[in-house]
């Protein structure tokens, strides 16, 4: 309610100037009027008091004689010739002791008035009122007093022209309010109709109307203030451009260092894909470099293995070059998945395997780790396992092997566990240990590569790229794997991989020595498309040994030119070959009449395996990485061909007899056993080594001949005789 009774007061200037104005003036002409009817009061009141004197002197004066004489009888008359005085409200005569001898009202004549004044000087005594001015004066004759005179004159005429005074002043007052009001008014508007003008500018400049000006004329404040305002916005208008300007150079500067940088960023990205493209080809040209010599190394020890006729110390030796040769593979292999997963090439591969068995192969392995170590391992499960399921088996056992490593690695004391548990179709793993944990802040970081913790690196072992892969693998494969852990109270791995039940393997490679094509079959003729003269003659020898008719082409070309003129039934087909590479061939001999009937296999030493989609693409009807496996060879053939063959009953490389102190060791405790069969069977020399001093001491005999034999690089043979063999 105030608020807004003062907004309506003094809500804007005009208004607080009129209310101001006005309220001055009415003041001030309340005050003039006050003190201007006051004047007037006195001056009326003066008058009146004279008026009263001198009448009271003349009827002393007409009086005095009669009052000396005590004849009172003309008094009366005296008094009454008074009441010609408008004003008069009574006059009378009295005698010395105040008893009234004429009177302006007869009716009160001979009474007395008993509050004369006591003067002794003979002077008036006047009493003024409100109402009237009373006057008492003593009728001297001489020196004599002989009576006195009393007159009391109203105030009437004085009150009614003070009233009009006063209404004269109020007029007079509303008269200058109102001008005053409407000058201010006047004013008021004429400073504010400035002020607005100005806000209006400001509103208009708000609102992006930069070219609006105030413009006022005059030399008042308000118009200096709008001269002001005008050349304030003049000399923001011209900032304004001075920014635009710099603003465009700023962007087009900016603009031109953007392409500056997007041209640096694309020059780096074309030399990090060309790289990163040579490095996929080095590792590619690479694998098929080491892969090619080791593809001829473990053929002609497979076909030697073979061979009936070859002396048992022989057939050690050629079993020692296979192994070997595999564990170099699988080291190869090994080099090889870390520069795919940094390329981007890993590809999952899923297909039916057989689950138990495989996490009992990984379970064999880490069991003699972790007992060496005295640490309890366990494997368990919840639920039912399925037998075969769809999916990487390599990957996974990579994986596990991995996580289960590390745990007994960094565990101490207590032990490691494996804990699976079937989750509709797929199924969780837990690995978990009671080692030393992960700090929370490291548990975030341990999945990157080459990461290791405070204690990874305390152990000085590793290289921080285990967890990285299977990290990587886990996710390819359709899981995550992620690390519970408290420092101080172990680690759990888990992850959750899609692996569905399914039925055996199909194509489980037939491990029954083949001896023959079987009989009443027609002749088969296969071309071998290699420029590799070992593996041609690997390749050759294998085929012919069971009957095949083979012929050998080193390039593409010329294999086209004898699918021509031979019309096999069966091409092997190296992919990497001088001329003409193995996709322009089979794209050539499928696009021959006849071409699209024959059989196709790709055979390649590519480590990298989507090359698989473009092999497929190319024409062939299915592929095989190097090195090649005999087995495989005429499982393949025989599949696509739809042969058959004679198979031996066992195979010939069946363990021959064992030296005289084979069979000692046997006698090893069972832990000790394992532990150095583990040892042979990874081709590790140093922890063979370490075995052997250990065994001195109790098993010197069989210590020497472990040692032996590890000196001829004859792990195979080591681990064979742990296994009792
Ligand atoms: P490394 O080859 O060093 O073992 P990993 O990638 O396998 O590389 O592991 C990375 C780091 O994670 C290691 O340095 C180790 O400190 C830590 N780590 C892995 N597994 C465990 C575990 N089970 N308990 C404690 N620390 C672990």
């Amino acid at each position: 309610m105030l608020k807004r009774l003062h907004a309506l007061l003094f809500g804007s200037l005009r208004r607080q100037l009129v209310w101001g104005v006005a309220l001055t003036n009415a003041l001030l002409m309340a005050l003039f009027a006050w003190v201007s009817i006051e004047r007037q009061m006195d001056v009326l009141h003066e008058r009146q008091s004279e008026y009263a004197d001198a009448l009271a002197q003349s009827i002393a004066t007409s009086s005095a004689g009669w009052l000396a004489a005590r004849d009172y009888s003309g008094l009366q008359e005296i008094v009454l010739s008074q009441r010609r005085y408008p004003e008069l409200l009574f006059a009378m005569i009295l005698d010395n002791s105040g008893r009234i001898l004429a009177h302006s009202d007869p009716a009160r004549l001979n009474q007395y008035v008993l509050d004369l004044p006591q003067t002794t000087d003979h002077r008036p005594a006047l009493i003024h009122s409100e109402e009237l001015v009373d006057l008492t004066l003593p009728a001297m004759l001489g020196k004599r007093q002989v009576g006195w005179v009393r007159v009391g004159l109203g105030l009437q005429t004085a009150q009614a022209r003070t009233r009009l005074l006063a209404l004269d002043g109020l007029i007079y007052a509303v008269i200058a309010i109102c001008i005053g009001s409407l000058l201010a008014a006047m004013l008021g508007w004429r400073l504010t109709r400035r002020l607005y003008a100005i806000q209006a500018v400001s509103n208009a400049v708000q609102t992006g109307d930069s070219e609006r000006r105030v413009g006022l004329a005059g030399v008042d404040e308000a118009a200096r203030l709008g001269r002001a305002f005008d050349a304030m916005l003049d000399a923001l208008a011209l900032r304004d451009q001075a920014l635009q300007q710099s603003e465009v150079q700023h962007r087009r500067h900016l603009e031109e260092l953007v392409q500056d940088r997007t041209e640096q960023l694309v020059q780096a990205r074309d030399a990090a894909e060309s790289a990163n493209r040579a490095k996929s080809t080095f590792l590619s040209n690479m694998s098929h470099e080491l892969r090619t010599p080791l593809n001829a190394i473990l053929g002609f020890a497979q076909l030697m293995e073979q061979d009936e006729r070859l002396p048992p110390d022989a057939r050690h030796n050629i079993e020692t070059i296979n192994r070997a040769g595999r564990h170099l593979l699988s080291l190869i292999n090994d080099v090889l998945e870390i520069s795919r997963i940094e390329t981007g090439h890993t590809t999952i591969q899923n297909a039916a395997f057989d689950l138990p068995d495989t996490i009992k192969s990984v379970e064999e392995m880490i069991r003699v780790r972790a007992e060496y170590k005295g640490l309890a391992f366990t494997v368990a499960h919840v639920g039912e396992l399925p037998l075969y399921v769809d999916g990487d088996a390599h990957h996974l056992r990579q994986v596990l092997i991995n996580l289960l490593g590390n745990a007994v690695k960094y565990t101490d004391q207590g032990g490691v566990w494996l804990r699976m548990q079937p989750v509709g179709d797929s199924i969780r793993f837990d690995v978990g240990d009671s080692g030393p944990g992960i700090a929370p802040d490291e548990q975030t970081r341990i999945f990157q590569p080459f990461y290791q913790t405070e204690s990874g690196i305390a152990k000085g072992e590793g290289t921080g790229l285990g967890l990285a892969i299977s990290h990587e693998f886990v996710h390819l494969m359709g899981g995550e794997l992620s690390v519970a852990s408290n420092p101080g109270q172990g680690s759990v791995f888990s992850f959750t991989l899609p692996l569905p039940e399914t039925t055996a393997p199909a194509c489980i490679a037939d491990q029954r020595l083949v001896l023959h094509l079987a009989p009443d079959q027609p002749p088969v003729r296969i071309l071998v498309a290699e420029d590799n003269a070992d593996n041609q003659e690997l390749i050759a020898r294998l085929l012919e040994k069971v009957g095949f008719e083979v012929r050998l082409a080193d390039n593409g070309q010329r294999a086209v030119e004898i699918f021509q003129s031979w019309r096999p039934h069966f091409i092997w087909m190296d992919m990497r070959m001088p001329v003409m590479d193995g996709y322009q061939a089979t794209q050539a001999i499928r696009a021959l009449s006849g071409g699209e009937s024959v059989k196709i296999v790709a055979l390649t030493a590519s480590a990298f395996r989507e090359n698989r989609a473009a092999i497929l693409a190319a024409g062939c009807d299915d592929m095989q990485a190097k090195p090649l496996d005999a087995n495989r060879l005429y499982a393949q053939m025989g599949d696509l061909l739809g042969l058959r063959y004679r198979y031996a009953d066992a195979t010939p490389a069946a363990a021959p007899e064992a030296p005289a102190g084979g069979r000692q060791l046997q006698d090893l405790p069972e832990a000790l056993r394992n532990e150095l069969m583990t040892a042979a069977e990874l081709l590790d020399p140093e922890a063979v080594h370490a075995i052997v001093e250990r065994m001195l001491a109790d098993y010197p005999e069989q210590a020497r001949q472990v040692d032996e034999l590890a000196g001829e690089y004859r792990f195979d043979r080591v681990a064979e005789l742990c296994r009792g063999a």
